[in-house]
Order: structure tokens, then C-alpha cells, then sequence
């Protein structure tokens, strides 16, 4: 059995920046990654990808994006460059092609099984991510077996599909840049549109990310937010990242033919249902749009610097078109549905009770009620940019001051 005093689990950007904060202070680790670097940007993600967040919005522990075009946004293939640069730059302890089968404690420490062999530690941290399985509505079973369905995992470009219609349901950031992809080949598209998240690409003459950076956003705590169970719920920005920096709405979408429908509720066979509720989800997400556009005026104005920054046209209001509440999908021509319906998490190898009844990991910030036993790269674990490339850093060293500390106590008691 080897031993070390502290395992990550997981070789993504969560798990490289906590072992480069692990070792600029000096605790021993290893990543035991079971695939490759940044294995999920690899081989989980589509051909198109890019990131929504500009390339200097990528600022890891003792790392940040150094080349020639910071307000681009980094294609799928530069993320994996840039994170396997890093994990060479601080030459991380890593374990590639290893997988964790099993996790269970040993007195105060950890047995951690693996495909290739057992490692004993102090501590163990869990940074799997918090994609590990596309979440799909229960009712998809009900789906005609005539019908194609995928998953954005599985999605790599448009010519896997039929060549009919697609039904895209969700319209965060995957489902609109899924559904504008594909409506570009001349595919008939219908997104399905429950509650989202708006905002224009660029605002006041700066990408919209600049600002949110800049007043503090994203780096807002969970104890700043009225509900913190509802703000780790929240959809994803309705952003692209390209070349042409525009912005991707859904009054976009149905400029290029898109048919926007309310939220899927159920499906019987071809018959696909759908909630009656578009124009309260679009008013919801403009109201709130509006509301962080204020909140950017108002900066601009404390700092007296409206006239540097002039004020732009707010984003046009999205048209709201008359919405069935049921559709016959093989009548529209539909052989194919993709579920853009977010992600879930999965710990099969986890024997260790902290996990709650929907098989969330119970923690506070991080830190699980199993002492020694931390999570990473959770949405808004700590902060607002938890999950984010360039948030996931100050939660790692936050983690690391913990691990630090236990290990001065373990130190004291045995002395
Ligand atoms: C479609 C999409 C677009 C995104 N766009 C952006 C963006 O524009 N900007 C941004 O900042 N963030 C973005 N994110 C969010 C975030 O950056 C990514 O989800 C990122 O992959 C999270 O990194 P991570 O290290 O936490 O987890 P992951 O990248 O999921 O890494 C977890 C690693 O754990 C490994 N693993 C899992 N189980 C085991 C096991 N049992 N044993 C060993 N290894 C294991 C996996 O192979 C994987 O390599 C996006 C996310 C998605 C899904």
C-alpha cells in the first residue's frame, strides 16, 4: 500500500489548482486522475466548444493566460493546453489512467482502492467535478423509441444526427449554443425554455465578464446570498464565447429560425408537453438582466466614469410567440431530442456516509462533516465562481489552509 498525506481525486482544473496550492506549502499529495489531464474538456465536451468566460478570466494559483489575445475565449483543445501546461509548470504529483473504485475511512485517516493498487492518506480530496453524469428528466422514458435522444456529453457536431428536426430542451448556456449550431446546418430546431439566466455579451464598451469581475460578482460569498441552495441551483449564463463577440439570446435564436417553446413538462410517445409559462420566464430573466445592467450604471456613475464608458442601447426585449401547450413531434418532423437539462453528481466509489438523500455531498464549504474528507470544484461552493476556472483557485487555498491545520493538530496530539 502506498501512503501519502493527502489524495485528490480527479486531474481537472479543481484538482490541479488545490495540488499547486498543496505544494507551495509544502504538504505531500497525489492527483490519482483516471483518464488524462483535464480528461472532461478532452473526450465530454463538442467539437465547437468554447469557453464563455474571456481568456484572462482563467487565472489559476501561480498561473494565468499569458498569450496574445486575453478577450478571445479559449477553444476546447487550448483549455486542455493551458491546464496541462500548468500541471507541468509546478510538475504535479499525478497518477493519469488511475481510477478510485473505493474511498472508505481507516481510523482517522483513508484507504483509497484503485485499479492499480491501494493508497493509505490523511486526508482526500474530492474533485470529480460537478459534471459527472447528464441530468435528463425522468419522463424521457416515455419518449417514443423512434426518436433519437442525446445528451450534450455525447453531442460532438451536427452531423451525428438525423437528418430531421431537433427538439433542444434547456436554454442555459448549452442549449441555446447547441440549438443555434444546429440550426446553422437548416435543421427545423424548437428549444424548450424553463428559467434562465440573460445577459448581453457586451455592455458599456467592456465584455460583460469584465464588469462582473470588476464589481465583485462572482466573487461573492454563500453567506452573501439570501438563499443558498437556490443560487447553487442557478442556470448557467446564456452566453457564447467567439470571434464575432456578439451576444446569444433568445430573440437571436428566433431571428435564425429557432422555435421557442415553454418548459417540457412531460412527453407521451411523440407527444411532447409543455409549461404555459415562456413569457413569465423571459419577463423573469429581462427583469433580472435590467437589474445587473443598473448595477453597472451605478458603478460607472460612483466612479465618475459614465463619460469614459458611455451608455448602450439596453438588449432588445425578446419577442414572446404564442406557445402550444403540447406538440406532436413526428408531425414537425423531429427525430431527435437532446437534453440540455444540466448535470449530476456521482460518488459510487464513496463509502464514507456524507452524502444527503439526492446523493449531494453534505458539506460546508468544502469541508464534510468526516474530518480529513474535503469536495472541490462545486457550483458556488464557496463562491459565486466556484466552479469557474478562474474561481476554483481561492477555494483550493482556502481548503489548503484547512488541511495545513489539521495536520498541525494531528502533529500536536501525537507528540
Ligand atoms: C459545457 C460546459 C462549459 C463550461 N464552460 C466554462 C467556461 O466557459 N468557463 C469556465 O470557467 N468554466 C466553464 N465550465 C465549468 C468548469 O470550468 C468545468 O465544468 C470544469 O471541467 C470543472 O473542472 P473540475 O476540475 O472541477 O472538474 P472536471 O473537469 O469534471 O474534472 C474532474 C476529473 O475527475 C476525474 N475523475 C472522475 N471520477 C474519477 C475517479 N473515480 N477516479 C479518478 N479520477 C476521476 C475525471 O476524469 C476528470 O478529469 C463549463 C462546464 C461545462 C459542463
Amino acid at each position: 500500500m502506498h501512503t501519502t498525506e493527502t489524495i485528490i481525486i480527479g486531474g481537472g482544473q479543481a484538482g490541479l489548482a488545490m495540488s499547486r496550492c498543496l505544494t507551495d506549502r509544502g504538504v505531500e499529495h497525489v492527483i490519482l486522475e483516471r483518464g488524462r489531464v483535464a480528461e472532461r474538456w478532452q473526450s465530454e465536451r463538442w467539437d465547437s466548444l468554447r469557453l464563455l468566460t474571456p481568456r484572462w478570466q482563467s487565472r489559476l494559483p501561480g498561473w494565468r493566460y499569458r498569450g496574445p489575445d486575453p478577450d478571445g475565449f479559449m477553444t476546447k483543445s487550448e483549455v486542455v493546453a493551458y491546464l496541462d501546461e500548468y500541471a507541468r509548470s509546478f510538475r504535479a504529483p499525478l497518477h493519469t489512467g488511475v481510477a478510485v473504485t473505493r474511498v472508505h475511512g481507516r481510523g482517522d485517516s483513508f484507504e483509497v482502492q484503485t485499479d492499480s493498487g491501494a493508497w493509505e492518506s490523511s486526508n482526500v480530496v474530492i474533485a470529480t467535478g460537478y459534471s459527472a453524469r447528464a441530468a435528463v428528466p425522468a419522463f424521457s422514458a416515455e419518449l417514443a423509441g423512434d426518436i433519437d435522444q442525446l445528451v450534450p456529453t455525447q453531442y460532438r457536431n451536427a452531423r451525428q444526427l438525423r437528418a430531421g428536426g431537433v427538439l433542444v430542451v434547456g436554454a442555459s448556456a448549452t442549449g441555446i449554443q447547441l440549438a443555434a449550431e444546429i440550426a446553422r446546418t437548416g435543421r427545423e430546431v424548437i428549444l424548450a425554455v424553463g428559467s434562465h439566466i440573460r445577459l448581453p455579451r457586451r455592455y458599456r464598451g467592456h465584455d460583460i465578464m469584465r464588469w462582473l469581475d470588476e464589481m465583485g460578482v462572482l466573487r461573492e460569498t454563500a453567506d452573501q446570498v439570501p438563499d443558498i441552495e437556490a443560487s447553487r441551483r442557478q442556470p448557467s449564463l446564456q452566453l457564447i464565447g467567439s470571434d464575432e463577440g456578439g451576444s446569444l439570446d433568445l430573440q437571436v435564436l428566433q431571428d435564425r429560425g429557432v422555435r421557442i417553446v415553454g418548459r417540457m413538462t412531460g412527453v407521451s410517445g411523440h407527444r411532447a408537453y409543455f409549461a404555459d409559462n415562456l413569457a413569465e420566464s423571459i419577463g423573469h430573466a429581462e427583469r433580472k438582466m435590467h437589474g445587473m445592467l443598473d448595477r453597472i450604471d451605478l458603478h460607472l456613475s460612483r466612479l465618475r466614469l459614465t463619460r469614459a464608458f458611455p451608455r448602450d442601447p439596453r438588449p432588445r426585449a425578446v419577442a414572446v410567440p404564442a406557445t402550444p401547450r403540447a406538440l406532436n413531434l413526428r408531425d414537425h418532423g423531429v427525430d431527435t431530442v437532446l437534453w440540455a437539462t444540466g448535470y449530476r453528481r456521482e460518488y459510487p466509489w464513496l463509502r464514507i456516509p456524507v452524502l444527503d438523500a439526492k446523493g449531494e455531498i453534505i458539506h460546508q464549504g468544502g469541508v464534510t462533516p468526516r474530518p480529513g474528507l474535503y469536495v472541490l470544484g462545486l457550483q458556488f461552493m464557496r463562491r459565486r465562481n466556484s466552479a469557474f476556472l478562474d474561481g476554483v483557485g481561492a477555494d483550493a487555498a482556502d481548503l489548503t489552509d484547512h488541511i495545513v491545520q489539521r495536520g498541525a493538530r494531528r502533529l500536536l496530539a501525537a507528540a
